[in-house]
């Protein structure tokens, strides 16, 4: 869908959401796109509570996962509690390679080497495929998480994936989202609790000190990369 063909205008109406609980959004989505609406998570903090608010407001959403074969044992576990607590219609998306096969392709720990590359093939690819059919996509990104992510729209024309790009949770806080989980008993992942502010892929994630400012800090630390590459071209 050209973003020229869409009836309303994305910048106003994202200007508008600024103001707006996370749920309006979320109900505008669900109202607007129906079954060409999907949630993209990786299970943080702002995905729990995503998944918490979507299954009162349209609870068949299908929820896209990236299941690079490199996750921590404590974030498979936490998505299998997610996909029972929520009856979740969850897809999990899975690289063209094993890591075994990548391995054999390009050299053993190809996250040390090339992480950029790794990442393509592991997330970023797999993504861009899966998201081909839909109109929309829900992200957890927040303007807290890191200086990257400072002008986060909630509403924006994804021109990477062709499609309208929604984060409602732009606005909120990291104190926020665990006051809500709090709030709940809302299922997490453990890791945080040994300052991992923020989790991907068990090679690339360090703990942080606890007062660690950007929360990112631990993700691919020591190198000179901060985004995966899925949200690249759209911060
Ligand atoms: Fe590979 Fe690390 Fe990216 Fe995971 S986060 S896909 S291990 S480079």
């Amino acid at each position: 869908m050209p973003a020229q063909e869409l009836s309303y205008d994305l910048q106003g109406l994202s200007a508008e959401f600024e103001s707006a609980a996370p749920q309006a959004v979320l109900r505008w989505a669900a109202d607007t796109y129906g079954e060409n609406l999907a949630v993209v998570t990786s299970f943080q903090p702002t995905g729990i509570v995503t998944l918490h608010m979507l299954s009162q407001i349209a609870p068949r959403t299908p929820v896209l996962t990236l299941d690079t074969g490199l996750l921590f044992p404590e974030t498979y576990a936490l998505m299998e509690k997610c996909e029972r607590r929520f009856n979740l219609n969850l897809i999990r998306l899975h690289p063209a390679q094993t890591v075994a096969e990548q391995d054999a392709a390009f050299g053993p720990e190809l996250w040390t080497q090339d992480p950029n590359e790794c990442c393509r093939l592991r997330k970023v690819v797999p993504l861009d495929q899966a998201l081909q059919p839909y109109s929309a996509w829900v992200t957890g990104l927040r303007r807290d998480q890191s200086e990257r992510r400072a002008n986060t729209p909630i509403v924006s024309w994804d021109k990477k994936h062709n499609n309208v790009k929604l984060c409602p949770f732009a606005t909120w806080t990291e104190a926020m989202m665990w006051e809500y989980i709090d709030a709940y008993d809302l299922p997490y992942n453990l890791l945080h609790d040994q300052n991992f502010p923020s989790i991907g892929c068990w090679p690339c994630t360090n703990a942080v000190e606890p007062d660690a400012q950007d929360k990112r800090a631990g993700r691919w630390a020591n190198r000179d990369k901060t985004e995966c590459g899925i949200h690249v071209g759209n911060l």
